[in-house]
């Protein structure tokens, strides 16, 4: 790749906070309100306007033990996530994911979140994928808190109203390029204002990550065309890890052809799925749990009817969903904007016929490695593997906690994503004095961002950027899908590799400073390349099948070599090849507190 050079034709506008959060999503705003209660000089840097943000898609709920609807215990949730992330789940984060839930969703009642409510006033709640009672033992517990079928969209506008209440700058529609690392610390973040091109430096005292998801690595995902893990990818090129990317959650029910999401509140309030020969396959595969078995397993359940033939359709490479036979009006009342896209998006009455469904990317478990107070961590010179870096925090989707593991569980990423944006803020508030003042940054400090956004926007070789994207994304949805082998991994492991080298021929047509769409969709697909390429070198290296990572070569679980996090490294950028390099962090088989003992593994059925 193209090698670094000092650009100083842009001009730079300086900006001094203690906080800088990078994304306005449910973590994002959730950290900044917590960032600016605490008194800190905060800004939050997005480049979507906040409520447009992919949390505002989030459909089926958000989980914690209330209790409403039948009996719950945190220890109950606590035991269902564990085993949800087929213990690679790391159990003091979990523990503390847990236990704060419930407060953190009275807390979004309080905000002013519309959920839907029970005939006694009390918040409604609906069964979930995974999430049982009585330690996993059944029967289903109903521990998803919902808004109708829009529970992100209300959640997503509740923190938008909060966060204003409190003092903290919105930089809307600026793109975050790269950090500012001066010997492995974090001082701050280099931006673009995509209306003007204008070039924004932010010093602080930490930069929190809140960027969502990576989904568009492949050609069809739920996620919005903008969750493209810019976080990671500016993580990377840091020299820092990513973890566990090899997990990739594939949700059963994707509209078929269009990808949009028919949430697992669904199959929740009874939905069911059918194979070509009109039978509930799911019955086969998870005897007990059914339809609401964890993700994986129903999305491997359905790969394989269709692998065997008994798909639907002429191309007998999809699944019908059933709710045609659910009264009409609690239809309309508790999903009515998947009754919506049912029709939009597949031409279906869901009253009256069942939906083409299919496995579709849906959740990143991988990403930026954290402990819970959202402080991120790494393998030190030393060798100690939770070495904190300083200034640098991550939260939500673009982290790893580890709370998911291998397999996230429906419901169990909106209540990260406050549960954790609130322990970051609080982190801060332990971690720095409001005002304190800031070391002088090397005069280079913005060098390595503008030699990256310059070489990008004068980029005049032979492939224009949708097109190595299309190649990146056809590899990724044909060589790392629900099942794998050495064999199609090693393929596009290749495949990858030379896709990458094409980026050195990337062609650029707009060279202006407004609007660039162009630039910034560029600049995303380097983002996308780098954590594509980790995301197959680590599904590799994973000789096991563990969660989402199912490896028909290694169809087993093996404890004893592979309970452990993969980390991650990418050498690109700068004429450098793009190796990768892989490591290794322990899962924390220890709880945070004497209340309840580790949950050794289990083999895990549903
Ligand atoms: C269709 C769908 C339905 C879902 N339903 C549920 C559900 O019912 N329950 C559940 O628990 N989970 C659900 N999930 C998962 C969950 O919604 C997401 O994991 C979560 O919302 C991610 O939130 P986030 O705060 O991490 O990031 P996001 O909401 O994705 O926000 C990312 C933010 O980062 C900003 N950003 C990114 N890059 C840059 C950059 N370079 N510069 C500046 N800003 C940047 C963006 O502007 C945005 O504000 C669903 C996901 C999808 C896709």
């Amino acid at each position: 790749m193209a090698e670094i050079n000092v650009q100083p034709a842009y001009k730079i506008i300086d900006h001094t906070y203690d906080t800088i959060v990078v994304g306005a999503g449910g973590s994002g705003l959730r950290a900044t309100m917590g960032s600016a209660e605490a008194g800190l000089k905060t800004a939050c840097i997005t480049k979507v306007f906040p409520t447009r943000s992919h949390t505002v898609a989030a459909q089926g709920g958000i989980a914690a033990s209330l209790g409403n609807n039948t009996p719950d215990h945190w220890s109950w949730h606590m035991y269902d996530t564990v085993k949800g992330s087929d213990w690679l789940g790391d159990q003091d984060a979990i523990e503390y994911l847990v236990r704060e839930a419930p407060q953190a969703v009275y807390e979004l009642e309080h905000a002013g979140v519309p959920f839907s409510r029970n005939p006694e006033g009390t918040i409604y709640q609906r069964p979930f994928g995974g999430h049982m009672q009585n330690m996993g033992a059944g029967p289903p517990v109903q521990r998803t808190c919902a808004a109708a079928d829009r529970t992100g969209h209300a959640m997503l506008h509740a923190l938008y109203q909060q966060s204003l209440k409190y003092d903290a700058d919105f930089f809307i529609e600026y793109f975050a390029i790269d950090l500012i690392m001066v010997n492995g610390e974090c001082k701050g973040v280099i931006a673009m204002c995509m209306d003007d091109g204008s070039i924004h430096r932010f010093r602080g005292h930490a930069v929190v990550l809140a960027t969502g998801g990576y989904g568009r690595t492949y050609f069809t995902a739920t996620s919005a065309h903008t969750c493209t893990g810019d976080g990671g990818g500016m993580v990377l090129r840091a020299g820092l890890p990513l973890q566990d990317m090899e997990f990739v959650q594939f949700h059963p029910t994707g509209i078929y052809g269009a990808g949009v999401l028919i949430t697992e509140g669904a199959r929740g309030e009874g939905g069911y799925l059918t194979n070509s020969e009109g039978e509930r396959f799911m019955e086969r595969y998870a005897p007990s749990a059914k339809d609401l078995a964890s993700r994986d397993v129903v999305s491997r359940s359905m790969a394989l009817e269709i692998r065997e033939g008994r798909g639907v359709g002429p191309e007998k490479d999809h699944m019908f969903l059933h709710l045609d036979h659910i009264d009409p009006t609690v239809l309309a009342e508790r999903l009515p904007g998947i009754t919506e896209s049912g029709k939009i998006f597949a031409g279906v009455d869901l009253t009256r016929q069942p939906l083409p469904v299919v496995p579709t990317v849906h959740y990143n478990m991988g990403g930026i490695p954290t402990n819970y107070h959202g402080e991120v961590v790494t393998i030190g010179p030393d060798g100690d593997p939770e070495t904190v870096v300083p200034g640098l925090f991550a939260v939500g989707e673009a982290a790893c906690v580890s709370v998911h593991g291998a397999n996230r569980l429906g419901s169990n990423s909106l209540i990260d994503l406050v549960v954790f944006g609130r322990a970051t803020g609080h982190r801060l508030q332990k971690l720095i004095k409001p005002g304190t003042g800031h070391d002088s940054l090397p005069t280079d400090s913005a060098d390595f961002a503008l030699s990256r956004l310059d070489h990008f926007r004068n980029a005049n070789g032979g492939s224009p950027t949708a097109q190595i994207r299309l190649a990146m994304q056809r590899t990724m949805s044909g060589h790392a899908a629900v099942f794998r082998t050495d064999e199609v991994m090693a393929e596009g492991m290749d495949k990858l590799a030379g896709i990458y080298r094409q980026m050195e021929d990337i062609h650029v047509t707009d060279r202006s400073l407004v609007w660039n769409s162009d630039l910034i969709e560029t600049m995303e697909l380097d983002n996308l390349i780098s954590q594509a390429t980790v995301t197959m070198h680590s599904a590799f290296n994973r000789k096991e099948s563990r969660g989402a990572h199912a490896h028909e070569d290694f169809p087993e679980r093996d404890d004893a070599n592979w309970m452990k996090h993969t980390a991650v490294w990418f050498n690109g950028w700068g004429g450098k090849d793009g190796d990768v390099r892989i490591d290794y962090r322990p899962v924390h088989e220890y709880t945070l507190t004497d209340d309840i003992d580790y949950i050794e593994p289990k083999k895990r059925v549903y």
